[in-house]
């Protein structure tokens, strides 16, 4: 009697404690869940703010790149002007050398000069005459030398202008530089919170591994809700199925199961169609096949996030009619997709 009402007892006893204990569990699945939304939220933060910042990079890369053009034709501008600079002092050399020698011979020497030409003249009319074309003669010389001299001063001043003007682009290109280094900076910091991100995400998804529905919920569903043939692993004679069919009309949209790469874009015309391969730093990789060339909306090397669209569903290649065929590759061999959709 004393043993029943002590099993009694005990039974009474240890009901609320396991209740308990379920009621603890569900919190703890409930806050991790939370949890688990705040680091994907800061995620898709990190994600939008990188991807801005890449854009930025690509602009002032752009903008680098059109100093650099700028500042290579001043350098061209600046050795032809040199070269026609070269030219014209030999002119100007040339010209001051017979102008100099002129008045030399007018003003020193006295004999054979044109001064004593003209002083020999037999009247005063035919000196007047001489004085004339000697005085031409000059002016025609001095006129020559002015005229290089003119250019000669209209050539420096043009380097002098083109020189300003590469210097002031060699200090847009040092600002363009010190800007990329700032944003590489940036971007790296990112990329340490990204990782840091991604690795809380793993934590928590192995902490409360089968508490998010589904099979664990690692990977996000990659086209709209519906109907899933879970046909992993079927024998279809020639090969082993190795992904899940998700049939959907042609043009729905297919999203990336999680974060990631995309690691290639590729062809298969009697198989896959054009298919995408996204490589995730879970160990994980996505396959995504059956679409036309146009689908597609992401480039190979692109960083895509989680649920972002990166095609829609086609039926080309292989297909009995439109669908997303979806495999998860783990280590680089299929596993079955059910395990880790949400
Ligand atoms: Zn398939």
């Amino acid at each position: 009697m004393i043993k029943k009402l002590l099993s009694i007892l005990l039974i009474f006893s240890l009901i609320p404690v396991a209740w308990g204990v379920g009621v603890q569990q569900v919190k703890a699945e409930t806050s991790g869940k939370k949890q688990l939304e705040d680091v994907r939220d800061q995620k898709k933060q990190s994600e939008t703010e990188m991807e801005k910042i890449e854009d930025l990079k690509v602009e002032t890369q752009k903008e680098l790149g059109k100093i650099e053009t700028d500042i290579t034709n001043l350098d061209k501008q600046i050795a032809e002007l040199n070269k026609k600079i070269a030219a014209n002092q030999k002119h100007v050399d040339k010209h001051e050398k017979v102008l100099s020698e002129h008045l030399r011979r007018m003003y020193v020497h006295d004999s054979g000069t044109y001064l004593s030409h003209m002083l020999n003249s037999d009247s005063f009319s035919q000196f007047l005459e001489r004085f004339e074309i000697v005085r031409l003669l000059m002016k025609e010389q001095a006129d020559v030398f002015n005229k290089y001299l003119d250019m000669k001063h209209s050539l420096e001043k043009n380097k002098k202008d083109l020189e300003a003007k590469k210097k002031a682009q060699a200090e847009l290109l040092k600002k363009s530089e010190a800007k990329v280094k700032e944003i590489n900076a940036k971007l790296a910091k990112y990329k340490d919170q990204l990782d840091q991100l991604e690795a809380k995400e793993r934590n928590l998804l192995q902490k409360y591994a089968g508490a998010f529905g589904g099979g664990g919920g690692i990977l996000a569903f990659p086209s709209t809700r519906g109907t899933v043939y879970w046909n992993y692993g079927q024998n279809r004679g020639s090969h082993i199925h190795a992904g899940i069919d998700i049939p959907r009309p042609v043009g729905t949209p297919i999203f990336a199961a999680e974060s990631g790469v995309v690691q290639s874009i590729r062809s298969d015309p009697n198989g896959y169609g054009i298919y995408v391969i996204i490589r995730h730093n879970n160990g994980l990789s996505t396959l995504y096949a059956h679409m036309y060339r146009y689908q597609v909306i992401v480039g190979a090397g692109q960083r895509v996030s989680r649920g972002q669209q990166i095609a829609s569903v086609g039926n080309n290649g292989r297909s009995s009619g439109p669908h997303l065929h979806f495999e998860v590759h783990k280590n680089g061999s299929p596993v079955n997709p059910r395990s880790y959709l949400q």
